[in-house]
Formats: structure tokens, C-alpha cells, sequence
């Protein structure tokens, strides 16, 4: 399927591995010129290398509101303008309310809610310029369903899926889409980190009986980047092969 996307351009953060580099892959797949970030220089110069001539690298962290507003600066450097901003980062330390100190709550938020404030704070006015854009946050399913030990991201990613829906409404008149994608549990580093090497997708309670891979999940955020995905804007998808039994 042609999305209708070839020359457009990407800025995709925190892709050296997992469901970014995925999501970068995709976009290059379908035509899209990609900067791409991480915090160590070989391994996002090597992610570059393998996604090929229409990647660049840039060593940048995402943590901070800062950090988020700098890397997509730097990819409008690069590139001219950034058409699509996929934003990503690593996942707070696991913890529930007994065993998570207060403190790490401002850091969570910084990491996982300001962070994709300062992204869209340096994109989303070029976008709506040019009267075209794309907006994708890589959030989790926790938003839709919290997860038990993981409490400091179930309360930062719900924070910016509010965010990003007020925004979604607000840009909608000048061809900026907003979405966020809701990842379920995927075969990527943060999982074998979280679940082990042997994580069951059984005993995980996923009805497909797989875990996600990555790849697909990279396909999925081209799509919602695509031309036929105008009309999509404000929406939360899963993609959780079916672990989420709410209605809505
Ligand atoms: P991952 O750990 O496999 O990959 C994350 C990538 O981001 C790594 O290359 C890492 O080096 C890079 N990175 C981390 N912190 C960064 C920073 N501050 N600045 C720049 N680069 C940084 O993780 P993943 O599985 O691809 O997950 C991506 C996001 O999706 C995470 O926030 C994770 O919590 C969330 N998520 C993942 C899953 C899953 O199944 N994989 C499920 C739910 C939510």
C-alpha cells in the first residue's frame, strides 16, 4: 500500500532499538527521510546505517522537556523542516505506590510527559504552517488499563494522552494529525528487562497467544503517518494483540 507519504520527513526519538527504530524503519520503508536519536553515539550511528541512505543520527536524550525540544530542533537543522514527529523514550523504573518514593514522580513526569511537550512545542508550529503534519506518541496500554508495578507510567503517560488530545482538537483545522499508539507487550529489550528472556505470552494474558513484534508495530504508526489516515486524529490505539477486554 503507497501512504502517500514519499519526500515527507521524520523526526523518530529514542530509536536505536525497539518499537522506535521499528517505527523509523517503517517510514523509511514507505519513503520518509528520518532523523533519528539516542543517547550513545555508536548505537544510533549504527541503527542509522541500517536503516540506510534516508537516516541520519543524532545523539540527543529525551528525558527532559529540554532534551525533547533540542532533538527536534536539531532534525529541522538537518532536514529542512520535520513533516512527522514520532515521539518515544525509555520507560520508568518499575515500583507501586508502597515502594516508589515521591520523588521519582517529578522525574517520571519529566521523562514520559515533558518530554513530548518539548517535542511538540519545536514541531507542531512548522506543521501547521505548511498545513500538513503528523504527531504520533509511542505511549503504552497502561493508559487504557494501568499495570500493576509499573505506577509511576501509568500516571505520566496518562498525563500526556490528555495532553495530546486537547492538542489533537486544537491543530486538527490545519492538517496536523495527533494520535497516540497504546504498545502492548512487545518482543523489545525493555520487555526482556521487565518479564525476563522467557516471558509467556499465555501466562501475560494475550488472547493471540504472541507476543508483539516490533516490526508490525512500526507499520502501524506509518500507517496513522499516511495520507489515508487524515481523518484519524485524537485517537488512542492498541496494538496489544487483544490484552486489553475493556469496550472502549
Ligand atoms: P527499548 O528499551 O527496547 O528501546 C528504547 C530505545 O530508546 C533504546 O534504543 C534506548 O537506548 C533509547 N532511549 C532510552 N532512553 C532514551 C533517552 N532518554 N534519549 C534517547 N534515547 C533513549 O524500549 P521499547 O520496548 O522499544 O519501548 C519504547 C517505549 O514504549 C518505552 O517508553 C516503553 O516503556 C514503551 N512501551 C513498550 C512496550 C513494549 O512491549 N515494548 C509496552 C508498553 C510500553
Amino acid at each position: 500500500m503507497d501512504l502517500g507519504i514519499t519526500g515527507r520527513t521524520a523526526a523518530v526519538a529514542a530509536a536505536s532499538a525497539g518499537l522506535g527504530l521499528a517505527s523509523a524503519r517503517a517510514l523509511v520503508e514507505a519513503g520518509v527521510t528520518v532523523a533519528i536519536c539516542g543517547r550513545d553515539e555508536d548505537r544510533i550511528t549504527a541503527a542509522a546505517r541500517l536503516l540506510g541512505e534516508r537516516a541520519i543520527a543524532l545523539v540527543c536524550d529525551v528525558d527532559t522537556q529540554s532534551g525533547g525540544r533540542v532533538f527536534v530542533e536539531q532534525a529541522i537543522d538537518r532536514l529542512g523542516h520535520v513533516d512527522i514527529l514520532v515521539t518515544n523514550g525509555g520507560g520508568p523504573p518499575a515500583g507501586t505506590f508502597a515502594s516508589t518514593p515521591s520523588v521519582e514522580y517529578a522525574k517520571a513526569l519529566e521523562k514520559n510527559l515533558l518530554s513530548v511537550v518539548g517535542m511538540c512545542g519545536a514541531a507542531l508550529p512548522g506543521m501547521q504552517e505548511r498545513g500538513w503534519g503528523r504527531v504520533i506518541a509511542i505511549t503504552s496500554s497502561a493508559v487504557r488499563q494501568p499495570i500493576p508495578n509499573l505506577i509511576l507510567s501509568n500516571t505520566a503517560r496518562a498525563g500526556i494522552t490528555g495532553f495530546l488530545k486537547t492538542v489533537a482538537r486544537e491543530v486538527a483545522h490545519r492538517g496536523v494529525t495527533v494520535n497516540t499508539v497504546q504498545p502492548g507487550i512487545h518482543a523489545t529489550d525493555r520487555i526482556l528487562q521487565l518479564y525476563g528472556a522467557n516471558a509467556d505470552p499465555s501466562t501475560l494474558g494475550i488472547p493471540t497467544g504472541t507476543l508483539g513484534d516490533p516490526a508490525d508495530f512500526g507499520h502501524v504508526v506509518a500507517f496513522l503517518c499516511g495520507e489515508q489516515a487524515k481523518f484519524v486524529t485524537g485517537a488512542n490505539l492498541q496494538v496489544d494483540g487483544g490484552a486489553y477486554a475493556g469496550l472502549i
